[in-house]
Formats: C-alpha cells, sequence, structure tokens
C-alpha cells in the first residue's frame, strides 16, 4: 500500500491539535469570545462540530459546505428584522431596507436559472412543496410522483408525510433491469390516474430526468409539472447538467446542497403563477420570512454565478463518475450502472454487507456516506442493501480525481474487513491527514 505524500505532515498537525485541545483551548477555531463568554456549552459544542467537519470526508449526496460569506449572512441583523408579506407590500413598518434584499434576492434567483418569477421566501425544500401544492391543488387531488423507495422524497406524497393525507398519491418507479425511469410507463399510469400534478425529482437517482418528455405527459393529461430539483440545483445553476426551468410549471429547491447555500428553499416558476405561489407561501403556509436566509440565499445566487463555483460543479460530476467507477472495478455495484450527476447508489449484496453495517464501519474511518434503500430492496430502511455517496462536500474544499481515487480505494479496504479496527484507524489517520491539506474554507479570514 503506498503512504500518500501529505501523511507525514497531517500527523504532525493532529498532535499539535490534540495539545491545544487539552490545553482547554483549542487555537484552530473559532467561536466570537462573546458566544463563548455567553454561552461556553454551545460555543465548545460549535468549536466540536467544526472540528467534526474539518477531519472528516463529507461524501453525504445532500450536504455541502458554506462559504464564510454564507453564514456570515446567515447570522446578521437581519435576524432582528420582522417583515410579513413582500416587497412593497408589507405588515410592518422599517422594511425599506429589507425590501432591497428581498428584491436583490429575487432577482438574483431569476437571472442564475432564467425563471419569470422566483421566490424566496420558503424557509425549507419541504415548505416550498407544500406552497406549490397549496398554489394549485385542493385537498383530495391526485399526484403521482416518484417512490420513494426508488430516490423520490417523503414530501411527494409519501403515506409518512401529510402530503400524503392531503392529497391522493400515486408513484412511478425505475424499471427493474435498467433501474431507471421508463418514460412509458409513466405516460400509462398517468394516462389511467388522470393527476392534477406530476411530480419529479429525487434525492437518490444518479440519472438525468428527462424533463421535455414529463411535460408532455403532463400536457397531454392536462396536469401540472412540479419538478423538485433539491440535489441538483448547483448543477442545474452551473450549466453542466440540463435545468427543469423551461419544461415544468414548478420548480422548488433547497439551497444548501449542491448548491452551497444556507438551510432554506425557494420556488421558481412563470411569472403567470406568481400571484398565486407567493399567496400560498405567505399567508398560506408560512410567517414571516427569514431576512437572515433571505440575505444568505442572495449572497449564494451571486457565487453561484461566478466561474469558481461552476468549476466546483463540474468537478462535482468529474469525480462522481470516477467515483462510481472506481468502486465498480471494485466490485461494488453502482445502481443503474453508474451516474449522471453528483451521486453514486452502490449496491452492496454483491459483498454480503448491508447499508447500515458498512456506513458504520467508514464513520470509523472519518468517511461519512449514508445508508439508502435501493430500487427493489430486501431490506428494511433502517438496514438497507444500499450506501448513497455524494462529490460536492469533497469538491467544495477543493478535492479533485487524484483523491477521489484515494477515497475509493479506502472506502474498499474498510468495507473488506468491516469489523476491523485496524484498518480503520489506519485510515483515520489518512483521512485526517487529507482532510488537512483540505481546509473547509480556504478563506477562513472572512469569517474574522
Ligand atoms: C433534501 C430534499 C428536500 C428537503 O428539503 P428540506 O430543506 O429538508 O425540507 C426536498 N426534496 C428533495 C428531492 C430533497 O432531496
Amino acid at each position: 500500500m503506498d503512504v500518500p505524500y501529505w501523511v507525514d505532515k497531517a500527523v504532525a498537525v493532529d498532535y499539535l491539535i490534540r495539545a491545544e485541545t487539552v490545553a482547554g483551548f483549542s487555537m484552530k477555531e473559532n467561536t466570537s469570545s462573546s458566544l463563548q463568554h455567553a454561552d461556553p456549552a454551545v460555543a465548545s459544542l460549535i468549536d466540536a462540530e467544526r472540528e467534526r467537519q474539518e477531519s472528516t470526508l463529507n461524501l453525504i449526496a445532500a450536504e455541502n459546505t458554506a462559504p464564510a460569506a454564507v453564514l456570515e449572512a446567515l447570522g446578521s441583523c437581519f435576524n432582528n428584522k420582522t417583515a410579513e408579506g413582500y416587497p412593497g407590500r408589507r405588515y410592518h413598518t422599517g422594511c425599506g431596507v429589507a425590501d432591497e434584499l428581498e428584491q436583490l434576492a429575487v432577482d438574483r434567483a431569476k437571472a442564475l436559472f432564467g425563471a419569470g418569477h422566483a421566490n424566496v421566501q420558503p424557509h425549507s425544500g419541504v415548505n416550498a412543496n407544500l406552497a406549490v401544492y397549496g398554489a394549485v391543488l385542493k385537498p383530495g387531488d391526485t399526484i403521482l410522483s416518484m417512490k420513494l423507495s426508488h430516490g423520490g422524497h417523503l414530501s411527494h406524497g409519501d403515506a409518512a408525510s401529510i402530503t400524503g393525507r392531503i392529497f391522493q398519491a400515486a408513484h412511478y418507479g425505475v424499471s427493474p433491469g435498467t433501474e431507471r425511469l421508463d418514460y412509458d410507463a409513466i405516460r400509462e399510469q398517468a394516462l389511467r390516474l388522470r393527476p392534477r400534478m406530476l411530480v419529479a425529482g429525487a434525492s437518490s437517482y444518479p440519472r438525468l430526468i428527462d424533463y421535455p418528455a414529463l411535460r408532455a405527459i403532463a400536457d397531454e393529461v392536462s396536469a401540472y409539472l412540479l419538478v423538485d430539483m433539491a440535489h441538483i440545483a448547483g448543477l442545474v445553476a452551473a450549466r453542466v447538467i440540463p435545468s427543469p426551468v423551461p419544461h415544468a410549471h414548478f420548480v422548488t429547491f433547497t439551497t444548501y446542497k449542491t448548491l452551497m447555500g444556507p438551510h432554506g428553499g425557494v420556488i421558481l416558476c412563470p411569472a403567470e403563477f406568481a400571484r398565486q405561489v407567493d399567496r400560498s407561501i405567505f399567508p398560506g403556509t408560512q410567517g414571516t420570512p427569514t431576512l437572515s436566509l433571505v440575505a444568505a440565499k442572495a449572497v449564494c445566487f451571486h457565487r453561484a454565478a461566478q466561474e469558481e463555483f461552476r468549476a466546483v460543479q463540474a468537478r462535482t460530476l468529474k469525480t462522481a463518475a470516477l467515483l462510481a467507477a472506481e468502486l465498480s472495478r471494485r466490485g461494488y455495484r453502482p445502481v443503474s450502472g453508474g451516474t449522471d450527476n453528483h451521486l453514486v447508489l452502490i449496491d452492496l449484496r454483491g459483498k454480503g454487507l448491508t447499508g447500515d453495517r458498512a456506513e458504520a464501519a467508514l464513520e470509523a474511518a472519518g468517511i461519512l456516506g449514508n445508508r439508502n434503500v435501493i430500487p427493489f430492496d430486501p431490506e428494511s430502511t433502517q438496514v438497507t442493501s444500499g450506501l448513497r455517496f455524494g462529490t460536492p462536500g469533497i469538491c467544495t474544499r477543493g478535492m479533485g480525481e487524484e483523491e477521489t481515487r484515494h477515497i475509493a480505494g479506502w472506502i474498499d479496504r474498510i468495507l473488506s474487513r468491516p469489523e476491523d479496527r485496524s484498518v480503520q484507524q489506519a485510515v483515520r489517520r489518512e483521512v485526517r491527514g487529507l482532510c488537512r491539506r483540505f481546509p473547509l474554507q480556504p478563506n477562513r479570514e472572512e469569517v474574522a
């Protein structure tokens, strides 16, 4: 086994950090003295969490690292302002600056995605979906969406979600042979069920979605098409994969996944639906917008329009494909044979492993993925036959193909002997070394 050249240096830095921690104060970070003074318990948890993020490899496909500028906006004095309503139409005084901020965020979102209208107030992705349903559906209407167990999302009418109680939900899935969407089968289902809304978008589908095909199906049955692009919004913003925006009646997304922003949601639609969507957020399903969150979204859209962001997204696609290939040649079967986006879903059955055991063994070595059901999974959602990986987190901190190859090798070393603590400890040291070379926020001085 070849030891990467950065390991020695990293071990030395590790000792240094440990010495500081033992002394009761980490010089490395980073909570402000006012928080440390006001609430040492929370301050130390924040420091511990930062250290955890700094020293582990985040391959959780739904996560990312927001830049310091986004965190600064999120922690800003806009938190202190309430502003029920929309720019120019508020129910409180003192909203002049807030109006400018929200309009800036809206204009940036529209420009970034080429949309006629944007609502930047949803507190989360689920809120954004709820508001879209509320804008054009009535309780009891039928929606047709992707099955949760094949990669869809709870908020698309799953029985465990309130959306499954309000609406009649029916689900389409992937074909057993290809593990990809079968648009002829979706069309037949739509013709049979005549849904009011067709919903697309997924959390663990590694392939591109054919939006024109779905729009044609929706038009044929007079349904609305909602595309929930939560996972892939960053890739879409960077134009490295096709956009649903020209094809869908409504597009929703979260800003914290590939898009690298704060935890929040956005709705895009043509101008003709603007009023219905806005009323469905406020007063329909939310109260005041979280203006500090709106500020952080504005920063996120600004960064997403820049070349540096595009390069990260392009590298995310490349490294995901490489990770799929590297794991595949070691006998880990990627569901659907590979990936077209940022995520890789591995079928562990050929290795005699389950998702829960694999996830735990990897975490012990500082490699974070997550257990995930695969299509037609014989195991429960707690156990699962699958592992989901994504490369946004490692690419945001600057890693690329060379590092991805190392990571694939480490994953194989661990999963080949999942109960072997010494293998986990050895890989853990190497993971720490790699993490030291690629700090979470290269321009950390922005925080100060
Ligand atoms: C992550 C995700 C969401 C959930 O967003 P929250 O911000 O957690 O509410 C919604 N839809 C899809 C497809 C997702 O992947």
